[in-house]
Formats: C-alpha cells, sequence, structure tokens
C-alpha cells in the first residue's frame, strides 16, 4: 500500500492511498509522532526505548513549510520551526492514520456490539460508560 497523493489540506494531511481510500492525518499528530531518533529515543541492545523528555513546540511546530518525497517509500515533511530529520515511512503514515483519535477509548473495531475488542484495553476503572461515541468511518 503506498499513497498516490498526499496534500496538506489546512491542518491535515490528506492521504490517498493506492486502493482509493483516503485518510487524514492531523499535522500536530504528525509532529507529535515524529519518528527521528531525535523525537522517538533510539533503542539500547535490549530493545528499549529512551524517550527524551518531553519537549514544548515551538511556534510553527505544527506547521509544515514543505514536504519532500524520500526514495519512494517515504516523505520528509520541514516543519516551520525548523524540525526536518523526520522520515515517515508509508508504514508509518498508514499507522498514524489507523490509529484511533487521542482520547478516543479505542472503541473502534468493534464492529457489532460496541466496545467488544478496540485496540486498547478497558483501563480498569468502570465508571466511564458513555466513552463510545467512535466516529464512523472505518
Ligand atoms: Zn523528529
Amino acid at each position: 500500500m503506498r499513497p498516490q497523493d498526499i496534500q496538506v489540506i489546512g491542518e491535515e494531511m490528506a492521504l490517498k492511498w493506492d486502493d482509493g481510500s483516503e485518510q487524514f492525518v492531523a499535522l500536530e499528530t504528525l509532529r507529535r509522532f515524529c519518528p527521528c531518533a531525535a523525537c522517538m529515543g533510539e533503542k539500547d541492545i535490549f530493545g528499549t526505548t529512551y524517550r527524551p523528555p518531553e519537549r514544548p513546540y515551538g511556534p510553527g511546530a505544527f506547521q509544515l513549510s514543505g514536504l519532500h518525497p524520500v526514495g519512494g517509500y517515504a516523505v520528509q515533511p520541514a516543519w516551520r520551526d525548523g524540525h526536518n530529520t523526520g522520515i515517515y515511512s508509508w508504514e508509518w503514515l498508514r499507522r498514524l492514520a489507523d490509529a484511533p483519535a487521542e482520547g478516543g477509548g479505542g472503541c473502534g473495531s468493534g464492529g457489532g456490539g460496541g466496545c467488544g475488542h478496540g485496540h486498547g484495553h478497558g483501563h480498569g476503572h468502570d465508571g466511564h460508560a458513555g466513552g463510545c461515541g467512535g466516529h464512523g468511518h472505518a
């Protein structure tokens, strides 16, 4: 699966995949999940990922100043705050696009009866019943 077309529309990136489906990823989400070593940390030999401390994002951090194709397998966005070392493979974009929106509760793929098996498990506390609004598209 690879995108045929990538456009930035407002604050979202629109991805058109070669099967004809379209997905949208918020630019803020893209930046927060920047896959470069500086943002995501590097794995040690045991597979443990060390994440750097959360840094405040500067002005323009969630705005693109450019988007450059990388070798037919990825794109490299340039952010307005000057950060441009993240290379987003198609797989990574797909994962971000498929991820439930933050705070969504992971009720997306239930199918029949509501909250059967989302991505996330139920957080343990049971007082929270109404989180399954979800959004319509698959
Ligand atoms: Zn980065």
